[in-house]
């Protein structure tokens, strides 16, 4: 019975460092699989992602700056590849929504090739879980899909992506701060005349 709540979990710096080379590029959609790990943690499904795989230039068949072809020879590599490891057994997609600043919505086209691909694994590597996410240039949404079912649970990835965002704010607020202190203490020191 799969669980009605996951969270995909990342080690410390590397979703950092995944959404740093997603977003490199945000005039046309990128991809990338994380091969992870998927534990039973009574109330919800816990992922943990493990190992990041990205396509070459020749495993993209076609892309736009909202759409992207991936050729079927990586993906099936990829799940091959994951059942011949004992420490993975998710595949989980991310595909990035370079247009999107705030909000991750999954278009139609998401949901249906999704959907699509969840009957695929259920019928061609059972055994096999599978998770998308897809990330704006701030925010992600992630889903585990319960293959075979064709439903999928919300998921939330464990993230500094929020943190990220609020650490540009504090900065900014931080720099405010300095400043202004920096120029009371300049006036301080002109008032008792230390500064010459
Ligand atoms: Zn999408």
């Amino acid at each position: 019975m799969r669980k009605e709540l996951c969270s995909i979990r990342f080690r410390n710096g590397d979703l950092g460092d995944l959404r740093a080379s997603l977003s490199a590029n945000l005039n046309r959609e990128q991809f990338a699989v994380l091969l992870g790990k998927a534990e039973d943690a009574g109330a919800a499904e816990i992922v943990a992602a493990r190992d990041v795989i990205y396509p070459s230039k020749r495993d993209i068949e076609d892309s736009s700056i909202a759409s992207l072809r991936i050729n079927r020879n990586f993906v099936a590599e990829t799940l091959k590849q994951m059942t011949d490891r004992l420490d993975a057994d998710a595949y989980i997609e991310v595909h990035t929504h370079p247009f999107s600043k705030g909000l991750v919505v999954f278009s139609g086209a998401d949901g249906m090739d999704e959907k699509r691909f969840s009957d695929y694994t259920a019928k061609e590597w059972p055994g096999i879980e599978y998770a998308s996410a897809a990330l704006s240039q701030t925010m992600h949404g992630a889903r585990f899909w319960h293959c075979g079912a064709r439903r999928y649970s919300g998921a939330a990835i464990k993230t500094q992506l929020a943190y990220e965002a609020i650490y540009k704010k504090t900065d900014q607020k931080d720099i405010a701060i300095d400043s202004e202190q920096s120029g009371v203490f300049n006036r301080g020191m002109l008032a008792l005349g230390l500064e010459s």
